[in-house]
């Protein structure tokens, strides 16, 4: 069992404090026991500075973990390269697939890990480890690897695209969790959460099996979400997640308003320099 439990969020669509730079990204430094954790690294180089400003260094990171391809999570690889070249990554082959994402406006989004966080990462290429499958940093620590997606009411949350003619539909299969085995129940990590919050929190519970989740703290991806969507997530959280519920990054103000009808003062919203002890 982890005993001591922190995480910090680096990077958030908002920021807590005039010190903190905020921007459309996600990244947390996490440190459970004795092991030092960046999990994701925003959209651009802003995790440095924000560390700085919370007193964290990130030379001292042993293990880097990147939740999906998109942009806004790799963008800082190149950062966290600079600082910390020996640093180890895990992540899922499909982080270098070319994606896009259909805006309103009809316009198509290259929205894909950038060419620099690219290129720094095949620098790093002897240093990754690819998780096709659930993989356990420690007895208890780990990663999903490819979510399966049972759940009948949970899409990835928007219009993602493979290709720029909009004909292949991203499954955004390389989408990871991580979970921490604390002494109070399980703190489950998710970047966007693509595969849906039901689908990972079910795959989490069949991993270790135990079904005791005590939090849940990261992107939800709701801000499309259907009333229905919202609904159904809200029954199986309240089923499902003992402690509090941290919605982050692309949750959305309105998915989030929502969960608060549910969930009152048990939503606590993330934002840069939030810092979580469990
Ligand atoms: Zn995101
Ligand atoms: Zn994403």
């Amino acid at each position: 069992m982890i005993r001591n439990l922190s995480i910090k969020i680096l990077v958030d669509n908002k920021s807590g404090n005039e010190m903190l730079h905020s921007e459309h990204g996600l990244s947390f430094w996490i440190e459970a026991d004795e092991r030092r954790i960046v999990f994701d690294t925003g959209k651009s180089d802003i995790l440095i500075g924000n560390a700085e400003v919370l007193g964290i260094d990130l030379r001292t990171a042993g293990t880097m973990i990147l939740s999906h391809g998109h942009y806004d999570h790799t963008g800082g690889v190149a950062a966290v390269r600079g600082l910390n070249p020996e640093i180890s990554v895990y992540c899922h082959p499909g982080i270098f697939i070319p994606r896009y994402s259909r805006q309103t406006d009809g316009k198509m989004k290259p929205i894909g890990i950038n060419e620099n966080a690219s290129n720094e990462l095949h620098k790093m290429i002897d240093r990754i480890h690819w998780i096709n499958e659930p993989f356990y940093l420690s007895d208890d620590i780990g990663i999903t690897g490819p979510i399966p997606r049972l759940s009948d009411f949970e899409d990835t949350g928007g219009s993602f695209f493979l290709d720029p003619e909009a004909q292949r539909p991203d499954p955004i299969s390389d989408d990871l969790a991580l979970w921490f085995k604390t002494t109070k129940g399980i703190v489950v990590v998710t970047g966007c959460c693509h595969s849906g919050i039901v689908n990972t929190l079910e795959y989490i519970q069949t991993i270790t099996g135990d079904k005791n989740i005590l939090t849940v703290l990261g992107g939800l991806h709701l801000l499309n979400a259907s009333l229905e969507r919202l609904e159904k997530s809200c029954e199986y959280l309240n089923r499902a997640v003992s402690g509090k519920i941290y919605p982050c990054h692309c949750t959305g103000d309105k998915a989030i308003g929502f969960l608060r009808t549910r969930f009152h003062d048990r939503i606590i919203v993330g934002n840069v320099g939030a810092s979580f002890q469990f």
